[in-house]
């Protein structure tokens, strides 16, 4: 039997093939265009298989409501096409198989659950910090979706005394995403955020962000785990700054596990969000 993964993001979508086993047999990369472009070059790829399912983590804001009208739709995307664009019934219309869909993060947040950093939790959550911040949660083993989908990087935090910047977020201008995402780091200092000296006094600041965050997601979920992805982690000396900022602003009032082990990379490395669209294929898969 074999399983067909998307991790579908607004730069590039991820496609794979794997066995039972979760054995990625074939993976290619396809530039995210416009739809009808896109798909074509996902499905000359899948054609060359015979699939039981299909699971995508797409890039958002999407619908994931089942009793909605436009369930599996791209809902609000400024990206050219894919507003209001129906991704799981063009998936459907060509395959005429179980679809499994959910964001981009509740994906990794999946891989990283099942065959990750998080596979002896009973919870987790996965926040990714690259072009945009957005966060996923698996809890006792399900992707974690009410009325919609978690959107974690939209949220308010307490500016740092010496950051005066405005942020970037259209809708909100100083949410998280908007003052410590890639973009933002990049306006603010002018430079990629690759190319920031490690000694930057900024990467403070990032940290101060991205643990007020966390304590609030702890506030509120209390997981076992919390596993920061995207490209503005890579940045490795962020971890021990974001775990320090966190204990002060925790102040003791709740245990938490030994943040070494709470608040960690993630086991998968670049393979979480594809990895959880092949295992959530698999659930759906008859
Ligand atoms: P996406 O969010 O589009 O899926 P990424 O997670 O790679 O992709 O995030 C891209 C963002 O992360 C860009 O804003 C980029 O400048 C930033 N970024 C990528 N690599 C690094 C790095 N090594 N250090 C800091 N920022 C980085
Ligand atoms: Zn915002």
């Amino acid at each position: 039997m074999y399983y067909g993964g998307i991790e579908a993001g607004g730069t590039k979508f991820v496609c794979a093939v794997s066995n039972e086993k979760f054995e990625m047999i074939e993976r290619v990369s396809i530039p995210t265009t416009v739809p009808e472009e896109t798909l074509k070059k996902v499905f000359e790829f899948f054609d060359q298989y015979e699939l039981s399912a299909i699971g995508i983590g797409s890039f958002g804001p999407i619908d994931v409501n089942l009793d909605s009208p436009t369930y599996g739709y791209v809902t609000s995307t400024p990206k050219k096409g894919w507003n209001n664009y129906n991704f799981v019934g063009a998936i459907k219309e060509k395959y005429n198989i179980p679809v499994a869909w959910t964001t981009d993060v509740n994906a990794a947040a999946y891989g990283e659950y099942r065959l990750g950093s998080a596979q002896q939790a009973k919870s987790c959550i996965y926040l990714t910090v690259g072009t945009g911040i957005g966060g996923g949660a698996v809890i006792h083993g399900d992707v974690m979706e009410g009325f919609g989908h978690p959107e974690m990087g939209h949220i308010s935090v307490r500016m740092n005394e010496d950051d005066n910047f405005e942020g970037v977020c259209p809708y909100h201008g100083d949410c998280l995403e908007g003052v410590a995402a890639g973009p933002a780091i990049e306006k603010r200092l002018n430079q990629k955020g690759k190319d920031v000296a490690k000694d930057d006094p900024y990467w403070d600041i990032e940290a101060y962000y991205i643990a007020q965050a966390l304590v609030n997601y702890t506030m509120i979920l209390r997981p076992e785990k919390i596993i920061l992805g995207g490209g503005v982690m890579k940045q490795a000396h962020l971890f021990p700054m974001i775990r320090a900022h966190f204990t002060t602003l925790l102040n003791d009032y709740l245990t938490v596990p030994d943040l070494e082990s709470y608040i960690v990379p993630p086991g998968l490395v670049d393979d979480a969000g594809i990895t959880g669209s092949l295992l959530l294929a698999a659930e759906k898969a008859i």
